[in-house]
């Protein structure tokens, strides 16, 4: 593509958040090759089930995806798609070519779950409902991502823009979104116009990201001997002034911002005063600036309640380390953004409701990034997502299959 041609392009962008894209679904969907694609994957639906199955029997522990990345990367050959690969971070990329470069939408799900390897994760089905570890957490997302390939090739849709279908890594916890990170810092940075990840189930939709920043505070002293080595500062005294401030933080009840600490740790015996003691430490908020001014008081609680111990004793001996462990930036897709627009005009065209909700996903990312992005439900009905227990009620789950068809098409046009 000549460099003229590809500026062109770029300017497409914007017109497409100008537009209103009210009633782009309705539009789209006179189209007959747009209407096949709905159908197919309605009645693909018992497949779509099937393949749900399947990838959730193949375990994906956090860090340890690899087997289930294979399995996906195959499945993406399989459907034709191109340039099919695995990332450094671990991501299954495969490309369905457009006939224009852009708008270059990605369109996504998790590969990751929750559970340790050697977690059972074979599925029961009872009737509609099917219970695995897993099963609906992201084993639907994934294979809604599937059939909506599915369908553009049954009914031969040929999209305006390309779609790089992804399974991601490292969603969940500590992973903390690193292969959606990668997507957008390194494989496919500044390349990707629209992002989608399906997550979740039901039929509602987050265009809001929480942020939330994780930290792991360690106060360390020269430690020693409660009674022989009293008058020495201690961590665990130090330890407590840091969680004392912190649990009379000043936090927005609107937009939410919160605070926890959830794990302290630290001494080896009663006798002695300790040499270490640590925290770990959860501060979220879906509005950036709440979040950073909240950061902010929390680094100047640590360092004063710190040297408010060593004052305490006349020493400078205590030192902290604050191990940023989690880091999840806020952001929004608006209601009123483009993207958003496209999601609800889809949803009506099929009939279906769409309630737009918070979330903390890969979406977070882009969102943070102002780029459009959403994530949406993977239909069905889900529940006890993260345990052991986690269910999935397959019940019209075509419903959430054949809305995420028709998103990825309209998310196509310039
Ligand atoms: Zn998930």
């Amino acid at each position: 593509m000549s460099p003229v041609i590809a500026v062109l392009l770029m300017g497409v962008a914007p017109a497409w958040a100008q537009q209103n894209p009210a009633d782009l679904g309705a539009r789209l969907l006179k189209e007959p090759a747009v209407r096949a694609a709905v159908a197919a994957a309605r009645a693909d639906e018992p497949a779509t089930i099937a393949e749900q199955i399947e990838i959730c029997e193949v375990e994906a522990p956090p860090f340890k995806e690899q087997k289930r990345a294979e399995l996906y990367a195959r499945k993406f050959r399989a459907l034709g798609l191109q340039n099919v690969r695995i990332d450094a971070e671990g991501n299954v990329l495969g490309e369905r070519p457009g006939t224009a470069p852009r708008p270059h939408l990605v369109f996504s799900a998790h590969l990751d779950t929750v559970f340790p390897e050697g977690t059972d994760v074979t599925v029961k089905r009872d009737g509609p409902r099917l219970a695995a570890p897993g099963i609906g957490d992201d084993c639907r997302g994934l294979t809604v991502v599937l059939a909506v390939v599915r369908a553009l090739n049954a009914a031969k849709v040929q999209t305006p823009g390309p779609i790089t279908f992804v399974g991601t890594v490292g969603e969940e916890g500590l992973g903390d979104l690193r292969g959606v990170k990668y997507l957008f810092n390194e494989g496919l940075k500044g390349r990707i116009d629209r992002f989608v990840s399906v997550d979740g189930t039901g039929l509602g939709a987050a265009n809001v990201a929480v942020g939330s920043l994780r930290y792991r505070i360690t106060v360390k002293g020269p430690g020693g001997h409660s009674y022989g080595a009293f008058g020495m500062s201690n961590p665990i005294h130090a330890l407590g002034r840091i969680i004392a401030s912190v649990a009379e933080f000043d936090v927005p009840r609107e937009p939410k911002t919160t605070f926890n600490v959830g794990r302290i740790g630290g001494g080896t015996s009663v006798n002695s005063i300790p040499f270490e003691a640590w925290a770990e430490v959860d501060m979220r908020s879906a509005d950036p600036a709440s979040l950073q001014s909240l950061d902010a008081r929390f680094h100047q609680a640590v360092d004063r309640a710190v040297a408010e111990e060593d004052a305490r004793w006349g020493q400078r001996v205590l030192s902290v380390d604050k191990a940023l462990v989690g880091n999840r930036p806020a952001g929004q897709s608006p209601p009123d953004s483009a993207i958003v627009r496209t999601a609800i005009s889809v949803s009506r065209a099929l009939d279906l409701p769409l309630v737009l909700d918070e979330g903390s996903t890969d979406s977070n990312i882009p969102m943070s990034l102002g780029i459009p992005a959403i994530t949406i439900n993977g239909g069905g009905r889900g529940q006890r997502a993260h345990s052991l227990d986690e269910t999935f009620d397959t019940t019209d789950s075509w419903q959430g299959t054949v809305r995420a068809v028709l998103l990825a098409i309209a998310l196509t046009q310039p």
